[in-house]
């Protein structure tokens, strides 16, 4: 199961290695997996994503499948907004007059979940992604939803990556977007336009789906949104 840590004043990536991993030569690793750009690149508040126990992993995956959901290391689906906010944190606190958002927001909640596989990115298909950076409390769920594309034979039908944290407004909206509270993966982006049909693979869709999470390809008009999937429903 992964695990945060919140970095407290006077600690470093190393010794929070040394404290929590029994390594302190592991501090560059650690940064590696929170997508940081160096070991020095943290701040008193930030929450660093523990990489999983593999022998925690290993006992999970051995129970049967009804008592692994009894115990799944991520909270249910939230549905409205106020559910959202208790389960993943209220944003309203931290959005600022500009339309930034207050650091310690993105130090506070954001972590990084490891792909099984690098995805090209939307924008430069001469790059891709090797993480996704969410929500820290859906990192072990998105590990899961990936691992199981993997499993399923469906990597071929992830084409690129758009974003998953970013901090928006939901596009035409005053409220912000499920973006900003890192709950919301785009994928497939140049075939799948706002308002179009587009082409997702619906065993993908299905995938998502039975992990909890709502595609926007359901939604109606102009909202139509089929690159889109949400950690949360009736929002
Ligand atoms: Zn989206």
């Amino acid at each position: 199961m992964a695990k945060a840590h919140i970095l407290r004043k006077g600690e470093t990536l190393a010794s929070v290695a040394e404290q929590l991993l029994g390594d302190r030569r592991l501090a560059a690793a650690l940064a590696d997996y929170n997508g940081l750009a160096g070991v020095k690149d943290v701040v008193p508040g930030q929450s660093i994503a523990l990489p999983p126990r593999p022998r925690a992993a290993k006992a999970r995956a051995t129970l049967p499948a009804g008592a692994r959901a009894a115990v799944a290391p991520w909270p249910p689906a939230p549905s409205g907004m106020a559910a959202i906010i208790a389960t993943f944190g209220d944003i309203r606190a931290y959005a600022r007059d500009d339309g930034t958002a207050d650091p310690k927001w993105e130090q506070r909640f954001m972590a990084r979940a490891a792909l099984p596989f690098a995805i090209p990115l939307d924008w430069d298909t001469s790059k891709s992604a090797s993480g996704i950076r969410c929500h820290r409390l859906i990192v072990p769920l998105v590990e899961a939803v990936f691992a199981e594309i993997v499993r399923s034979g469906l990597q071929k039908s992830v084409k690129t990556y758009g974003g998953g944290y970013t901090w928006r407004m939901k596009r035409g909206q005053a409220k912000p977007s499920t973006h900003s509270w890192g709950i919301a993966i785009d994928l497939n982006a140049r075939t799948n336009a706002m308002g179009s049909a587009g082409d997702m693979d619906p065993a993908l869709v299905a995938l998502f789906e039975r992990h909890g999470f709502t595609w926007g390809g359901r939604w109606s008009g102009a909202n139509k949104d089929p690159m889109h999937f949400q950690y949360c429903s009736g929002y």
